[in-house]
């Protein structure tokens, strides 16, 4: 008569249909070596085929672990290929992901959603970043390599719920991480598709399935659960106040994308049409969804009526102050209770058409204006709020100091961005050092800053009270040093 097998002696039988399972496995995966077994327990559940989806956080960072382990085992070429997966869909797909997000975040702009993903595609830094350091002297040789923390845990924004993800995964697997990824709930099923699409390529080719995994189901819960997770070994969060703060507070390592209101200053020798130019640019890309984007102007007296004028010729419509009035009353409201009490931007108003706002302000635009504008005072909570729609204030200011000091105060002190538009040096010079920001653009776009039309390269997160500023692959590493005592150096050395 047979018995039932006891837990142990289960674990030991599927141990061994493992092993046999691996034994047999092709020889190759397009060429490449065959994967060796892992080393200590195997986990009896295998997570291929999920293509990095998954309700559970737990399931997720597993799988995660293991896409890990396996990537350390293809160096730097499995790593070239697996990123070239990612490159290649966000461009080549860009047109349908970008719809995707768009019609499911009914935020932005269109063409822009597509166009980020083109951009973040083509140009998100990868493994031409990766580098080494080497010492050498009398006493020998030490090298410094910068090694991947393991599983990294991801908190992406709804503004560009696909590009933070494609960006954050080809940074974060060009230094040899994998990823779990808790999205915004409002953008989770375009995260959801890319990072569906990415695994299944990369898979496809290296065999290596859920490097980057997502929660698909994404809740305040599931990202504190993915913050404290044993086997995640980095934080990386992209958002506004409040996911920062839970950021910085959290036990771990954390690189902190934080909240930005980006100010411009415009003084006496700034060129005008060139200054609107850039500000309609930076202010109106994806109805100035962008962290960066400009979202209030501080103009010196002298040519403050000049500047308005030059915004017309470039495009923008001005509100009168009847119509600023309107559009504020609708579009910032209050929230929080006693202290915490204070002014947002209202959702219906986030990421809509400049036609949209002017309906609210009670009057009409065509519809290729891109950006409303219009006189307010300091006091105006347009100033201090993070609006992210297509209407910026402009203040009046008696000179560059005043408005560089009231630049200063409306940033908060985020430390995120700032731009000016001057020929004065001294004033350059002043605004740089006191608002001490992480981007700090002269007479050009707030893109500028991230190598759009300026000099640098891009990614969507930008850490700034954590100080990393423009993540790069580097950002994901630990240094490590490996040292040989008093050999292999060729030159002569003292006896
Ligand atoms: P948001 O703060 O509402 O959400 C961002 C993410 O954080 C979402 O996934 C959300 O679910 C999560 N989240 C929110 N509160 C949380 C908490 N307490 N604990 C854990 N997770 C939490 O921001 P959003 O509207 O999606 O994006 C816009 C904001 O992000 C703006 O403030 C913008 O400046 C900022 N942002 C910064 C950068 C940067 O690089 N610094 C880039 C893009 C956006």
């Amino acid at each position: 008569m047979s018995q039932a097998a006891c837990p142990s002696e289960i674990s030991d039988i599927v141990r061994q249909v493992i092993a046999e399972l691996r034994a047999a496995a092709p020889a190759s995966v397009n060429g490449l070596p065959p994967l060796a077994p892992i080393a200590g327990p195997v986990a009896p559940e295998s997570f291929v085929g999920r293509h990095g989806i998954f309700d559970s956080v737990d399931e997720a960072v597993r799988a995660a672990e293991e896409a890990f382990l396996r990537l350390e085992r293809l160096g730097m070429e499995g790593r070239r290929k697996a990123i070239a997966h990612i490159r290649r869909i966000s461009i080549e797909d860009a047109v349908e992901l970008g719809t995707m997000e768009f019609n499911e975040t009914k935020i932005g702009r269109l063409a822009h959603k597509i166009e980020k993903l083109k951009i973040l595609g083509e140009r998100a830094p990868g493994v031409e970043f990766m580098r080494s350091e080497v010492f050498s002297g009398d006493h020998g040789l030490a090298v410094i390599e910068y090694a991947p923390f393991g599983v990294i845990g991801a908190i992406t924004p709804v503004t560009h719920s696909l590009p933070t993800i494609t960006g954050n995964a080809v940074s974060m697997i060009a230094s040899g991480n994998s990823v779990v990824v808790n999205p915004h709930p409002s953008g989770k099923l375009v995260a959801a598709e890319g990072v569906r699409r990415f695994n299944q390529a990369i898979h496809r080719e290296i065999g290596i399935d859920n490097l980057i995994s997502l929660i698909a189901e994404p809740t305040l819960d599931t990202a504190a659960a993915l913050f404290k997770h044993r086997g995640v070994k980095l934080i990386c969060v992209t958002g506004g106040p409040a996911v920062a703060r839970a950021a910085m507070e959290s036990s771990k390592r954390a690189i902190v994308a934080g909240p930005g209101n980006p100010p411009v200053v415009v003084d006496e020798t700034a060129d005008l049409d060139r200054a609107a130019r850039s500000i309609i640019a930076g202010a109106a890309y994806d109805n100035n969804l962008l962290c960066i984007a400009e979202k209030q102007v501080f103009v010196v007296e002298s040519v403050f009526e000049k500047m308005m004028e030059a915004m017309g010729r470039a495009g923008a419509a001005r509100l009168n102050a009847q119509q600023v009035d309107a559009l504020t009353s609708k579009a910032i409201v209050w929230t929080g209770e006693g202290h915490h009490r204070h002014q947002v931007a209202c959702k219906d108003f986030i990421g809509q058409d400049a036609a949209i706002l002017a309906r609210a302000a009670g009057t009409g635009v065509r519809d290729d204006v891109e950006l409303l504008f219009g006189e307010t005072s300091v006091d105006n909570p347009f100033v201090p709020v993070e609006q992210m729609m297509p209407f910026v204030p402009f203040v009046r200011c008696r000179d560059a100091d005043e408005a560089i000091q009231r630049a200063h105060q409306s940033e908060h002190g985020f430390r995120h961005t700032a731009i000016i538009h001057s020929h004065d040096v001294r004033n350059m010079t002043k605004m740089g050092r006191l608002l001490d920001t992480t981007l700090f653009v002269k007479n050009g776009p707030s893109t500028a800053g991230l190598g759009l039309g300026g000099e640098g390269y891009i990614s969507f997160s930008i850490a700034t009270p954590t100080g990393e500023g423009v993540t790069t692959p580097l950002t994901f590493t630990r240094q490590r040093r490996c040292t040989l005592v008093d050999d292999l150096r060729i030159l002569g050395s003292p006896q």
